[in-house]
């Protein structure tokens, strides 16, 4: 019989966990705390733990660490690691270090189901969700490898990581089951003690769970928009063509009512000729403000100038278009920000993160191509017009 992964519980399903071993809840808290709090991974190292506990323990649970294919460090303080999820799949994990935060970004899927045409996760397919342990595993190591090898932030507190965003591979409101005890133990005091602020789910647009997310557990939620209409967005992200930008605005709307920040950060890729038109910033004004489909939503727009990979056939906006766009956004009243491109030298960037993946969707045939205009100046209005 495999070992029980404590990495798997969040502090209920560990009480719960213990109260089979005929332990107190109290027993649940130690042990969430020497494994997250401390990294510790040996039962027998955790000196107040009571020995008969130890004892039941051992051999039948484990803290289930994923191992590490390969951990590269750029020349900006970014790391980025490779994990083995077995059967030919591997997923990507991000630090990024800033004066003021470090953020690691962490996957939710080997793959993606939702085929983003200029998402590289995507255009790989999807094999599995992982399981909470795995998702935890990436934050478990990230933080305490970073602590060993002398990576701090000045002040008392120990913390090295102190932002998640999940913004890995995969949809994380598709593995929604799993993803709810993880951010649970982000958030936990005994654990990782992140605050909701601090914790940022980031969705391709899954209505019904952006809701369910606002009942359960509302911590930051970044949607990526990349279109401000419905028939551009049915070809950029297909999951749209379920619900459709309205319904996507008004979930927006409703879970501002529980979200631990005043404002939704709308992502948009920057892609040239695609999406990147001073027409279409002003559309996205118009979607947000009072006269759009969900009224006004409050909102920040983040601009991420688009990653390029070679099948993608997409190319990057110039920054002076983006810079153009983001004017516009502004002008309009929106906080408008660019992202900057971390551990580019590494292939560490947003929408880089490939990983490995044994696609079980056959993606290849259903990533339908996009009729793209003719890339460059000339061709940017009318893919506008086009799509109108
Ligand atoms: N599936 C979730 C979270 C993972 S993707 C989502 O789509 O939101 C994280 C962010 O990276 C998303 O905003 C996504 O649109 C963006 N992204 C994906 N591919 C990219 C690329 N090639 N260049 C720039 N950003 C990209
Ligand atoms: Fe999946 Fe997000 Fe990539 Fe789209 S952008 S394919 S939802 S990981």
């Amino acid at each position: 019989m495999t070992a029980v992964n404590l990495l798997d519980f969040d502090l209920d399903g560990l009480a719960a966990y213990c109260a089979t071993l005929g332990e107190k809840r109290f027993r649940a808290v130690q042990l969430m705390r020497w494994i997250h709090q401390r990294g510790e991974a040996d039962f027998d190292r955790m000196s107040d733990l009571a020995k008969s506990l130890r004892a039941k323990l051992a051999g039948v649970a484990e803290v289930r660490a994923l191992p590490v294919i390969s951990e590269h460090r750029s020349a900006d303080g970014t790391v980025k690691w490779l994990f083995d999820v077995g059967a030919g799949n591997a997923i990507e994990t991000v630090f990024i270090p800033e004066d003021d935060r470090g953020t690691l970004c962490v996957s939710s899927q080997a793959g993606c189901a939702v085929g983003c045409r200029f998402c590289s996760t995507g255009h790989q397919g999807f094999s599995r969700n992982l399981s909470t342990g795995e998702i935890l595993a990436q934050l478990w190591h990230a933080e305490h490898s970073l602590r060993r090898a002398g990576v701090s932030r000045p002040g008392p507190d120990p913390r090295v990581i102190t932002n998640v965003v999940m913004m890995g591979m995969g949809e994380p409101l598709q593995n929604y089951a799993a993803v709810i005890p993880a951010l649970r133990v982000m958030l936990d005091d005994h654990a990782y003690g992140l605050s909701r602020r601090r914790v940022t789910v980031s969705t391709s647009g899954m209505v019904a769970k952006i809701d369910t997310l606002r009942e359960e557990c509302p911590v930051a939620l970044a949607v990526s928009l990349h279109a401000p209409d419905d028939a551009l967005r049915d070809e950029l992200v297909p999951l749209n063509r379920k619900d459709g930008l309205a319904a996507l605005l008004q979930a927006c709307k409703r879970y501002l009512e529980r979200a631990p920040r005043d404002f939704i950060t709308f992502e948009y890729c920057m892609l040239d000729g695609v999406n990147d038109s001073d027409a279409q910033a002003r559309a996205l004004l118009e979607l947000v403000s009072a006269r759009g489909p969900a009224g006004r939503v409050p909102c920040k727009f983040n601009l991420i100038p688009f990653n390029p990979f070679p099948q993608s056939g997409l190319k990057r906006s110039p920054m002076a278009r983006v810079q153009a766009f983001a004017q516009v956004l502004m002008d309009g009243g929106l906080v408008t920000t660019v992202r900057k491109t971390r551990g580019d030298d590494i292939d560490a960037a947003c929408g880089q993160l490939a990983g490995e993946v044994q696609d079980r969707t056959r993606v290849q045939e259903r990533l339908v191509r996009l009729p793209l205009p003719r890339v460059g100046a000339s061709g940017r209005g009318a893919a506008a017009q086009q799509r109108g």
